[in-house]
């Protein structure tokens, strides 16, 4: 397995902007559906290409309500 760094957001205080999504230098986000209970009224940042992110952090900078943080990710390889 590899590891790699990549973005992890914690929905609780989401607040449906997507300036995390907008930040990103590579495209590797996207706003989705993915909605908080199972419900769908609103949009949710999630990190699309794994390979794409290069771990520059900026979407971390770019959140302002602290949403979204560095972890680690293992991939099957
Ligand atoms: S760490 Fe950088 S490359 Fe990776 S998702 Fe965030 S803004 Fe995009
Ligand atoms: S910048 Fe933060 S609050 Fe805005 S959509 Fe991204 S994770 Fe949610």
């Amino acid at each position: 397995m590899k590891p790699k760094i990549v973005p992890s957001f914690h929905y609780k205080n989401c607040i449906n902007c997507g300036m995390c999504v907008q930040a990103c230098p590579v495209s590797a986000l996207e706003m989705s559906h993915k909605g908080k209970n199972g419900k769908y009224r609103n949009m949710f940042p999630e990190l699309v290409d794994y390979d794409g992110c290069i771990a520059c952090k900026q979407c971390v900078s770019a959140c302002p309500m602290e949403c979204v943080a560095m972890a680690s990710y293992y991939e099957d390889k």
